[in-house]
């Protein structure tokens, strides 16, 4: 092989490991970006209950609305508070889970969602009453599902 030939075939090794390496900063930006985005939620749940619920998102049968919880914790006008804990309440009811749920409600006050019990037509045992906290277990507002879709916060 001529000098020449050696110099292209270094040239393009180096422009492909340039590439790939550029490939690999955008892969890894998104990577960290999911990680800091859940590390965020994480440190929003009680820290005695941060472990199990990791272990409850990491579980490939566990529960798929724990995700949705994830997804969006708050209806999409409210802001979190800095520092927001989530209550207890609501964190041990999600990872008991004593009945298949969906996140149906947001609070009126504070936009922190909350789950509503699923049933349907022929449900032979329905519960009374699908909603868990009619009030918000943070704030004390009232929960609906009209405040998923308010546009813009409560006056
Ligand atoms: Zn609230």
């Amino acid at each position: 092989m001529s000098t020449r030939a050696l110099g292209r075939r270094l040239a393009d090794l180096a422009r492909r490991q340039a590439a790939a390496a550029e490939r690999h900063a955008a892969v890894a930006a998104v990577v960290d970006a999911g990680h800091a985005e859940r590390v965020a939620f994480l440190m929003m749940v009680p820290e005695d209950l941060r472990m199990a619920v990791g272990i409850a998102l990491r579980d490939p049968d566990g529960d798929d609305a724990l995700h949705s919880w994830v997804s969006r914790p708050f209806a999409s006008w409210a802001s979190i508070p800095a520092g927001f804990q989530f209550p207890r309440a609501l964190v041990e009811w999600l990872l008991a889970r004593p009945h298949a749920w969906f996140l149906g409600h947001s609070c009126e006050r504070c936009g922190l969602g909350v789950p509503l019990l699923s049933t349907w037509s022929n449900d032979p045992a329905p519960p009374p009453t699908i909603v868990v906290f009619p009030t918000c277990p943070a704030c004390g507002g009232v929960t609906s599902h009209a405040a998923n879709w308010y546009t813009e916060p409560p006056p």
